[in-house]
């Protein structure tokens, strides 16, 4: 199961797309200063970037950015052929509407889509059918559009732009997707979730500002480089994070270990009697420990960046800090870990047959609270521990130290 703390940090992965978005509309008004042929070139552009995306989607397996990429290459592909003329003409702006109704709801479809769940043909045959009917659904709802051609100017002067032709309803449903797109955003933690709300955003302005030359190039080549710039992050997280807790995992692990100088200490971390834990409450309620200690140690402060080490031991490395500099953000760590109560289903005490569970429908449910407890080391660099690999050591036998005298507790070794 995916970690699903809130996370306004996880806005942060809009920055680069929108820049670039907000770099190539500046660009916009200079390209009809370029030769046919470097326009033709570019108008294909969003197809290689949406293929590169797509195929790098699809060599991680994820789904989502698999049928995001197919979802806006197909809407590219109608730009380009059907709505390269005026929306006064027959027909076309019932495609324009279609596009406008269609792009919000496909993306809003594949933003609470599961991250990433069973990868099998139908699960995939599914999820295009739910696309291709919402589709449908959205060309044929376009044709009882109260604003049909053609576009009724009067509200136009609500917008700052003269030639702003998105109508009120489509760009508050635009808004109010580009919102729920921020909110999952934040709830998922996920780079792909910020491909997603770009790519809409290219779409929104794209519609909005329909008659501007070359818009849809700009607009569709910013949304491909989303794309990219999304599964490459996730594709990263893929290998660096630990998919449980979201902490990151042993490779980062490594990584980092190399990249330590100077001064700074390491904390290992290890549940206590955790096996028992797990006998008694099932891996299920598990797991959730392993999130909740997860959060604790992400949050340590110090400058303390939180790994998984492996299975249910943690690390915390301290950049730049004395052992004595951690030891009260630790406690801090460790007793906030012992007082705090997780609530669980006491699946002991639930009804085993319908007839049992309806008698005790509207009694408050049985629920149970279980606390678990950590044992910490603490080493510091040194001159008797030079080496990372030192200070690790150094830290796992004071964890050792602190199993040994009693658990829940922080053991040191100071220089
Ligand atoms: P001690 O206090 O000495 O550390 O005792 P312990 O039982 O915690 O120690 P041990 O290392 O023997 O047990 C580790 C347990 O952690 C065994 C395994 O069931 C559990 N574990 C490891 N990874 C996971 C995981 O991803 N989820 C869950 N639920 N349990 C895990
Ligand atoms: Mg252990
Ligand atoms: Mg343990």
């Amino acid at each position: 199961m995916k970690n699903l703390s809130f996370s306004i940090r996880a806005l942060s992965f809009l920055v680069p797309p929108v820049m670039f978005l907000g770099l190539l509309l500046s660009l916009r008004p200079y390209m009809p200063e370029l030769s046919q042929n470097a326009l033709v070139l570019l108008a294909n552009l969003p197809y290689v970037l949406l293929a590169v995306g797509g195929a790098i989607a699809l060599q991680i397996k994820h789904m989502r950015l698999l049928l995001l990429a197919a979802v806006t290459a197909a809407s590219y592909g109608i730009v380009q052929s059907k709505l390269q003329a005026s929306l006064a003409q027959p027909g076309v702006a019932d495609i324009y509407l279609a596009l406008a109704i269609a792009l919000p709801t496909l993306v809003l479809f594949l933003l609470f889509l599961p991250e990433r769940g069973p990868h099998s043909g139908v699960v995939l045959a599914a999820c295009i059918s739910g696309l291709v009917a919402l589709a449908y659904a959205s060309y044929w709802l376009a044709g009882y559009f109260p604003f049909a051609v053609p576009i009724n100017p009067e509200w136009v002067v609500l917008w700052p732009r003269p030639d702003y032709v998105l109508p009120l309803a489509l760009s508050a449903l635009h808004f109010l997707v580009l919102l729920a797109g921020l909110f999952m955003l934040c709830l998922r933690n996920s780079p792909a979730n910020a491909a997603m709300i770009v790519t809409l955003l290219c779409g929104t302005v794209l519609l909005a500002v329909f008659y501007l030359p070359n818009i849809s190039t700009v607009t569709f080549t910013a949304a491909g480089i989303s794309q990219v710039h999304g599964v490459l992050r996730c594709s990263h997280a893929m290998a660096f994070r630990d998919e449980l807790t979201g902490l990151l995992g042993r490779r980062a692990y490594d990584d980092q270990l190399r990249r330590l100088g100077g001064r700074y200490s390491i904390a290992m971390l290890d549940i206590d009697h955790f096996k028992r834990f797990n006998d008694t409450h099932g891996h299920n309620v598990g797991d959730e420990v392993l999130k909740l200690v997860a959060k604790k140690i992400s949050r340590v402060g110090a400058g303390g960046i939180a790994f998984r080490y492996g299975g249910e031991e943690f690390c915390i490395m301290f950049p730049g800090r004395s052992a004595r500099q951690c030891v009260e953000p630790l406690e801090r760590v460790r007793t906030s870990i012992a007082d705090y109560d997780l609530v669980i289903r006491n699946t002991a005490k639930r009804p085993k047959t319908p007839a049992a569970g309806k008698k005790l429908r509207g009694k408050t449910t049985p629920v149970e609270t279980v606390s678990v407890t950590i044992s910490l080391g603490l080493a510091e660099r040194s001159r008797e521990c030079p080496k990372a690999d030192d200070v690790y050591k150094a830290a796992d036998m004071q964890l050792y130290a602190a199993k040994q005298g009693g658990r829940n507790r922080l053991s040191v070794l100071e220089a």
